[in-house]
């Protein structure tokens, strides 16, 4: 996943959804010119006393994309090759996204350069109340709304809120309070976060699935699939998947992947895992992890298996011109960020593989996220039934749209996600 500039492939992206855009006004240039750029990038380091007594400096990131259609929405990464270069295009992507699942928010996104897992877990909190001081005049229910990301949980949003509200120059009431914890999504249930907020982004990929699957006219036989990560993301989407009635055959982390032909168990591959440190040896299909029922695999071989349909969930430009020729799934569905480039994009095309576009696929994450932002600004707390009926509502709709646009300007679904976002956002353009 390395030698291609994320930014670039959104800008490619743009340029390509651009072209199907009315033109001639000259306004609408003007605005699609903005949006090549985001409209504010932070830029700050963290100093961070280590366990050892010593300091460290850390570099993060803030970048506020657009905030045409409300107040900037995106998580914070944590991760070793976190650039600006990839906060920026994850920042235009969360603003597509956005507009895609019709939301009232812009896009942001965060990063710091850390490999979380070095870290002990308190100075993982002291970095993450860092990356909170050193934001946090740029950040509020009305400014910027940060959310997790890859290797950042509930846990760390919850330090990040409650920096925030030491921050305050007076003790809050519980309305002022309950406002500010708007400011971060992705929280604990106990520090005001949302039902469902932790697998919403899995469940959400679900609902756009079996939505596509359907105008597709892919239903009524058990496909399998094949799921490349197994964080929040990868993890959920396996095992919705799998309660659904799909066979998840292969799953894999940064480490490398597992390959059981009959059909793991996501629920207890994951107690696995957990138990045995590695994703190898749990081969568990039904109730028992065994040996004999599966093989381990690269993630490059995990890729090219072929399955009915493939989920990338990890990182960026997974999917690239080098294996696009070799890709045997018949949809991809994708839960990463821009998981495939522009050149992947054009083989797959040609080759009538259908790619479901990230910024519809994984907006169940900011769905949600924005459902907790408005229950906390209106002091609520819904059900769990509540939250996943209207996000199965917000997933079928967007993806309807899109899958209409597709149809009605004759191109890809991706093409047809950005045009779908763009009308929204320029006619928010002032
Ligand atoms: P996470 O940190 O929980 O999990 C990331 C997973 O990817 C881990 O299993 C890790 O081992 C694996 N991984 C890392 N490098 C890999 C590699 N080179 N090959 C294969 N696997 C690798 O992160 P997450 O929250 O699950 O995010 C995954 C993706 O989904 C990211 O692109 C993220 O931006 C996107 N996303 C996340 C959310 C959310 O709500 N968490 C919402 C929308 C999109």
């Amino acid at each position: 996943m390395v030698g291609t500039n994320p930014f670039e492939s959104a800008m490619a992206q743009l340029s390509k959804a651009a072209s199907f855009i009315g033109k001639s006004d000259p306004k609408v240039n003007e605005k699609l010119e903005i949006l090549k750029q985001p409209q504010r990038i932070i830029n700050v380091t963290i100093p961070v006393r280590m366990d050892n007594g010593k300091i460290r400096i850390f570099q993060g990131y803030r970048v506020q994309f657009n905030n045409a259609r409300g107040p900037y929405k995106g998580g914070i990464r944590y991760h070793h090759n976190v650039s600006l270069d990839e906060v920026k295009a994850l920042s235009f992507w969360m603003a597509m996204k956005c507009a895609v699942a019709d939301l009232p928010l812009g896009g942001g996104k965060g990063g710091i350069i850390v490999d979380p897992k070095t870290l002990s877990v308190k100075e993982l909190e002291r970095l993450s109340r860092g990356y909170a001081r050193a934001i946090a005049d740029n950040i509020g229910p009305d400014k910027d709304v940060p959310a997790p990301d890859v290797n950042t949980t509930g846990q760390i949003m919850g330090w990040m809120i409650d920096e925030l509200i030491k921050l305050q120059p007076k003790k809050l009431s519980k309305k002022e309070e309950m406002k500010l914890r708007s400011t971060i999504t992705g929280k604990l249930i106990k520090d005001g976060g949302s039902e469902g907020r932790e697998e919403a982004t899995g469940l959400g990929g679900l609902f756009v699935l079996q939505a596509m699957l359907s105008k597709m006219k892919l239903t009524g036989k058990k496909l399998t699939v094949a799921v490349q990560g197994f964080g929040n993301v990868g993890y959920n989407i396996a095992k919705f998947l799998h309660e659904n009635g799909f066979t998840v055959v292969a799953v894999s982390d940064s480490k490398g992947g597992i390959y059981v032909p009959e059909g793991l168990s996501p629920v207890l591959t994951l107690e696995c895992k957990k138990k045995n440190g590695t994703l190898v040896g749990c081969y568990c299909f039904g109730s028992v992890c065994d040996m004999k029922k599966g093989k381990q695999i690269t993630n490059e071989a995990l890729l090219e298996l072929p399955v009915d349909i493939l989920v990338p969930a990890a990182l960026e430009s997974a999917i690239t011109k080098d294996n696009a020729p070799k890709i045997k799934a018949k949809v991809i569905l994708e839960m990463a960020n821009g998981p495939t480039t522009p050149e992947a994009d054009t083989i797959l095309y040609k080759r009538g593989i259908p790619v479901i576009p990230d910024i519809l696929s994984n907006s169940g994450g900011v769905s949600v996220s924005a459902f907790e932002w408005e229950q906390n600004l209106k002091g609520q707390h819904w059900s769990k039934k509540a939250v996943n009926a209207k996000l199965k509502a917000k997933m079928e709709k967007a993806a309807s749209d899109i899958w209409t646009t597709s149809k009605n300007i004759k191109t890809d679904l991706r093409t047809s996600a950005f045009v779908v976002a763009l009308g929204r956002i320029l006619k928010a353009m002032k």
